[in-house]
């Protein structure tokens, strides 16, 4: 085992280790599911507070302009640019992944003509595949057909009836990490447009979509990002395929001049076109103020963290002789996995509630996945010892057998 004083050098060695200080965390705790809702940032507490009593009670309609409420899509688009990669004037927040996954399949699927393969991993989020799934439903099977491969396959299966390969760069179950540039540089090749999912990837590890020459990506607010529950996401698409940009939700923000009021409408020529209707302002000024947090965050001392919290755990449950039937199904190696480790275990779902009830915040995917993330910035590595010793009380005592832990919520 590696010793208490061990773990609290690393802290003290780490030069992330004051971004901490920036969260408001529940002390009794230790949060290991920043990939699915990312923790408080005090900015942002603070910003919720500011933009209903200030903005909304008291300057009212006037804040549009005088706090910038109308730029607010833009504003935050520019600083997730920096996490992703992205020069400016290519990435907007709004809407949820799902709706702007939607808008970028349409405009993709459009750009390619004849073709109408979308062309996808099997395991990918659900709602991903669900929405080639509507817009066939919506624009007929001559039009839309979805191709599904396995994750250790997608080469092979692209062919050259492939309009779009829609991905996630890091697998939401397993945590996989796709290698983006060469998956994009060999779809190029025959011809086909790519979407990158970054929804378990933006604002955990460096991306370099203009330098892969990426064409349209989009990302989640509420997981690494820490923007809150429900919080708005982003889109990305590169300068060069704006000309092209016919997305099919065309509200009035999405208009060239929407407050003319023209009946006819005229789509923005540049980014901004993505937008449909009135950005939900409190969500993205939270959203705004959170991301504040990663403005003097070195992306690869991110990343080294994280994957050397994630190395840790690994290491301290492979060693206990108790934690022997948690079977790990991410990658071994942290350079080919994100910031989060899954562990099958048929019982995994009383697992995770009987560590949740030992204030080891974890998360279970079914069937029998036991899910924990590894947010570099409110984490310690004191935080990962504690937690593996959690663990392994839970599973040597057997607790997770009380009945109580069978019970099912309604959000796993
Ligand atoms: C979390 C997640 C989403 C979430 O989509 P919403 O529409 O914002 O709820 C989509 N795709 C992936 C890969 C995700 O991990």
């Amino acid at each position: 085992m590696i010793e208490q004083d061990q773990l609290e050098a690393q802290d003290r060695s780490d030069p992330l280790a004051s971004k901490r200080d920036e969260f408001a965390l529940p002390e009794d705790s230790v949060y290991l599911d920043g990939n699915s809702l990312g923790c408080l940032p005090i900015a942002a507490r603070e910003r919720a507070r500011q933009v209903v009593e200030t903005q909304w009670g008291h300057d009212l309609i006037k804040s549009w302009n005088k706090h910038s409420w109308i730029d607010l899509p833009v504003r935050i688009g520019e600083k997730i640019a920096r996490l992703i990669g992205a020069a400016p004037g290519q990435t907007i927040c709004c809407d949820s992944t799902s709706v702007n996954l939607f808008k970028l399949l349409s405009v993709a699927l459009k750009m390619q003509g004849e073709r109408c393969v979308v062309l996808s991993v099997q395991d990918n989020f659900p709602s991903d595949l669900y929405m080639v799934e509507g817009l066939r439903q919506l624009l007929g099977d001559d039009r839309v057909r979805l191709e599904l491969c396995a994750e250790e396959a997608i080469e092979s299966a692209m062919h050259d009836e492939v309009a779009v390969l829609m991905l996630t760069q890091v697998n939401f179950r397993t945590g996989q990490l796709l290698d983006m540039r060469r998956l994009t540089e060999r779809a190029h090749a025959l011809g086909i447009l790519l979407i990158w999912d970054l929804a378990h990837s933006a604002g955990v590890l460096p991306i370099e979509l203009d330098a892969c020459h990426v064409d349209f990506a989009v990302g989640c607010g509420y997981k690494y990002l820490n923007g809150g529950p429900g919080a708005p996401a982003f889109a990305y698409v590169a300068q060069r395929h704006h000309a092209h940009l016919h997305q099919p939700i065309s509200g009035w923000m999405g208009h060239a001049s929407p407050f003319e009021f023209d009946a006819q409408y005229r789509p923005a020529a540049n980014i901004t076109q993505l937008l449909a209707g009135t950005p939900p302002v409190i969500s993205m000024s939270v959203l705004d103020a959170a991301l504040d947090v990663f403005r003097d965050v070195d992306l690869s001392q991110l990343r080294h963290k994280a994957s050397a919290l994630s190395e840790l755990f690994r290491a301290l449950v492979e060693q206990s002789p108790h934690l022997r039937d948690l079977r790990l199904l991410s990658p071994l190696l942290p350079q080919q996995r994100g910031a989060q480790l899954a562990y099958r275990h048929p019982q995994a779902y009383s697992i995770c509630q009987a560590l949740i009830a030992h204030n080891i915040i974890a998360d279970f995917r079914a069937p029998d996945l036991l899910r924990f993330g590894f947010s570099p910035l409110p984490l310690r590595y004191v935080d990962i010892g504690t937690s593996v010793a959690v663990l392994i009380e839970i599973m040597r005592s057997e607790r997770w057998r009380e009945p109580q832990y069978a019970i099912r919520s309604k959000v796993t």
